[in-house]
């Protein structure tokens, strides 16, 4: 790298940044002036400060390193800031999170976006009537009468909706065939995708880049509901329960066909679509016969205990069915009012491991990217439809190792177990 070349005090020599810019850069990418300092000054603070004042300017070399650092183009830090992001999707988020969007989120959003562009015209291509007829397979088949609108302007219709969805996915036989939270979100996952034909995009960073984190404050999961290539993003840094649940409350705004990015979405609150996806997401989860057999079979022992044991029975947090078991009557205000805080503290502390991502490169990759749409990639450059260098990237993925793994597998299943 060529070496820095000296400032000129008198008068600002280097790269014309607009510092209103650089200050708009690094709020987005919420990195400090020390930070700044750290990155691409040698830790000189007075110098950042004199960048953002005009005073002076950084060099050619210091510029690519701010660009770098803030996640935006060279060229951005030399015109005005520019207009905010718009969120592509309704944003159901909790206020206090609805913030200019981190770049993290606008990248997974983005990404999201490319992906379902680019299955959709490949189912198309695959099976031109799909999303044309009522396909006997497919998520626009639920049943009649219990969607879109009607939700919320005649009635609701969470129960007959989750029901439905419940036998399709048969989550009673799933859950017996697990132990973990982990390995349910991953079954609920495939049967999603399997069942129903939605993406269901499992991560916690950005693509494949662990310095990326996802940040579960930010928000917890989307739904771009396209009618062809429906996909679920969840984010799974965090607790897993909540991430079963946003798994489940996303599969709720597909079925009312709606767009949507949420926060933690287990509060009993909200109105119109929320609030019919987080019931739908309750009584998919923990429908309520079953729940309320339970409730009484446990009845020996205390409110905090059953909520432990049957969260472990449902994959769901001890919040999660406390909030249940107040919503059907079966403890007091005044019982859950005195639990709620606590149990929602616990639930919070306990759930911090969650990312564990580890084993094989590429399972994670297709977990990463919905299984389903991993293999039509791999399937896609197989057949010539799709170059490497573009199917690493829908993957995000280094085009020569997808090209080492093609080659080796030929002749091989596509996806990994
Ligand atoms: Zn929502």
């Amino acid at each position: 790298m060529r070496a820095d070349p000296p400032e000129n005090q008198a008068e600002p020599s280097g790269v014309p940044i607009e510092p209103e810019t650089l200050r708009w850069a690094m709020r987005r990418a919420k990195v400090s002036e020390a930070q700044l300092a750290k990155a691409v000054a040698g830790g000189k603070i007075e110098r950042v400060r004199a960048w953002l004042e005009g005073s002076a300017r950084p060099t050619h070399a210091q510029t690519h390193r701010i660009a770098a650092k803030l996640d935006v183009p060279f060229p951005v830090l030399l015109g005005p800031p520019p207009a905010p992001f718009k969120l592509p999707v309704s944003d159901f988020r909790r206020p206090e999170t609805q913030s200019q969007p981190s770049p993290e989120l606008e990248a997974v959003l983005l990404d999201a976006l490319r992906k379902r562009d680019w299955y959709r015209a490949y189912r198309q291509k695959r099976n031109p009537y799909v999303g044309k007829f009522a396909n006997k397979r497919s998520f626009t088949e639920p049943p009649a009468g219990t969607l879109g609108f009607l939700v919320w302007h005649e009635r609701d219709v969470s129960q007959e909706a989750a029901y439905w969805a419940e036998q399709t996915l048969e989550l009673a036989r799933l859950r017996k065939k697990v132990r973990s939270w982990t390995s349910f979100r991953a079954v609920l996952a495939e049967a999603i995708e399997d069942r129903l034909h939605i993406l269901v995009l499992l991560n916690s960073m950005v693509g494949n880049n662990i310095h990326r984190p996802l940040d579960p404050e930010e928000f917890a999961g989307f739904a771009l509901a396209d009618p062809i290539a429906p996909l679920i993003f969840v984010n799974t840094r965090g607790s897993v329960a909540r991430s079963i649940f946003t798994l489940a409350h996303e599969l709720g705004h597909i079925l009312v066909r709606e767009d949507a990015l949420d926060s933690d979405p287990s509060d009993d609150v909200a109105e119109g679509h929320e609030r019919f996806c987080n019931r739908f997401a309750a009584e998919l989860l923990m429908p309520e016969k079953e729940f309320r057999s339970l409730w009484r079979q446990h009845q020996q022992s205390d409110i905090k205990t059953r909520c432990t044991d049957l969260a472990r029975t449902f994959f769901v947090s001890s919040e999660a069915v406390l909030i249940r078991a107040h919503t059907l009557d079966l403890i007091s205000d005044e019982d859950f009012e005195r639990l709620h805080m606590a149990i929602r503290r616990k639930s919070e502390k306990k759930s911090r491991e969650s990312i564990n991502n580890g084993g094989n490169f590429w399972a994670n990759v297709a977990i990463r990217n919905s299984k389903t749409f991993f293999k039509a990639v791999i399937e896609a450059t197989r057949a010539g439809e799709l170059t490497y260098t573009s199917a690493a990237r829908l993957l995000n993925v280094n085009v020569g190792t997808l090209a080492q793994r093609i080659y080796q597998d030929r002749g091989r299943v596509a996806a990994p177990e």
